[in-house]
């Protein structure tokens, strides 16, 4: 939407979404400029789109989070290769190839300042039914990390360097937006409560005001130590942190940046702290760190029972491009290199894990699955969280008690057979 936004007023733009309609191949003509953003899991389905978009005659510029991590790659099909947030290129690659100097790699060079930049227009709000089509809208607030745990690719894709968009922003675009409920995608909002405490201080008082029916973001378990800025957060309308507490084994903390340390104590006392102000917390777990063996399933399950976590994501550790986990697995012969990207969804095994085998980490990670997306165990989490609503509350809540594991047991159902 807010590439669409920077399309200049005097040429037409559509978007075309294929998780919402088929792609109208039919449209496409040698006049037409398709810009594809694609993340690594979904780059082989770009690949075919842009190859059918290009016997129709079409240019096919290809950006997004796969591009950037490895340009080289996408640039081997891709007309053009879009490297970067795309603030600066994307209207310079328009106006190159309108004036037949296009060039086949454009690289943003610097991170862009949020403010004021690739503001919505109304004319791409106005073809984006984001109530019907989109399980629930996505909005971004800050953008950045700079923890570098060996499995992320925020530091190059997001930044290093928090950034912050303006408040007044924020606010004018919820309203325009007509948004009730939002999916914060901030790669890690609650380290801002540490980096910038007067900006959210500032932003929930803003949010405060406005009509929402709740919102959920990324944190780290760090947000339990400010509880000032809970309070206000619940006042703001937050319903859930989804904390990376990625692993219950003390010996991973190499791994995480120095965000979680494997302390189950502590992990709970932070949990707690969070569902007092009347905040849910979803626990998102990583297998298959370097010091995991078998048992990590078991303690992992036996932690989220006794953690009352509100909801749980488990992902197996992907080493994704440009991350420390997949330069160390290249060096050490560990990286599986037959598996496709398409198989790059966090619940596939692409390498050889250091104190199990791929087999042990595949069940392993399909037992705990079962275990935390069986309808009995949704159910107990969902009332328990249902529960800390005042009834008043409780067909607001309904939907965000019950989502989140919902979500995911779709996204695992394959699992299931
Ligand atoms: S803290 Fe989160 S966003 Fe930051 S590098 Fe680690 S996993 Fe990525």
């Amino acid at each position: 939407m807010r590439l669409a936004s920077l399309v200049p007023d005097e040429l037409p733009v559509e978007i075309w979404d294929e998780d919402v309609a088929p792609i109208p191949y039919d449209a496409i003509t040698k006049n037409t400029v398709m810009g594809i953003t694609s993340k690594t899991l979904s780059i082989d389905r770009a690949r075919e789109i842009a190859a059918r978009a290009r016997q129709r005659g079409a240019r096919v510029v290809v950006g997004g989070a796969h591009a950037t991590l490895a340009p080289e790659e996408v640039s081997s099909w891709a007309d053009i290769t879009a490297v970067g947030e795309g603030y600066f290129t994307w209207r310079k690659i328009l106006d190159d190839l309108a004036h037949d100097r296009a060039e086949k790699m454009y690289t943003d060079e610097s991170w862009a300042n949020l403010a004021g930049i690739a503001r919505l227009t109304d004319r791409v709000l106005n073809m984006v039914n984001e109530k019907r089509d989109y399980w629930t809208p996505y909005l971004e607030i800050t953008r950045g990390c700079p923890r570098n745990c060996s499995f992320c690719t925020a530091i190059r894709v997001s930044g290093r360097v928090m950034r912050f968009r303006p408040i007044d922003e924020v606010v004018e675009e919820i309203e325009r937006r007509d948004i009730k409920r939002f999916f914060l995608t901030d790669d890690n909002f609650g380290l801002n409560f540490r980096l910038d405490p007067e900006y959210i201080t500032n932003l929930f008082y803003a949010l405060r005001k406005l009509p929402l029916n709740g919102w959920t973001n990324q944190a780290e378990m760090m947000v339990g130590d400010f509880p000032d800025l809970i309070q206000l957060g619940k006042e703001a309308h937050i319903d859930k942190f989804f904390i990376g507490f990625e692993s219950v084994n003390v010996g991973n903390k190499r791994d995480l940046g120095g965000k979680s340390k494997g302390n189950l104590q502590e992990y709970k006392r932070v949990i707690k702290t969070i569902q007092s102000f009347g905040v849910g917390v979803v626990g998102l777990f990583v297998f298959g760190l370097e010091a995991d063996t078998p048992d990590v399933f078991q303690n992992t399950w036996n932690f989220v029972k006794e953690s009352g976590l509100d909801n749980v994501s488990f992902t197996i550790m992907t080493p994704y491009p440009g991350t420390p986990a997949r330069e160390q697995y290249l060096r050490e012969g560990r990286l599986f290199t037959d598996v496709p990207w398409s198989k790059y969804d966090t619940t596939h095994v692409t390498f050889e894990p250091a104190n199990m085998t791929a087999d042990q980490l595949r069940a392993g990670y399909d037992w705990i699955c079962r275990k935390a997306y069986s309808l009995p165990s949704i159910a107990t989490r969902g009332v328990r969280t249902l529960r800390r609503h005042p009834v008043r509350d409780a067909r607001r809540k309904l939907f965000s008690s019950f989502s989140t594991d919902f979500g995911y047991r779709r996204t695992y159902s394959y699992r299931y057979g």
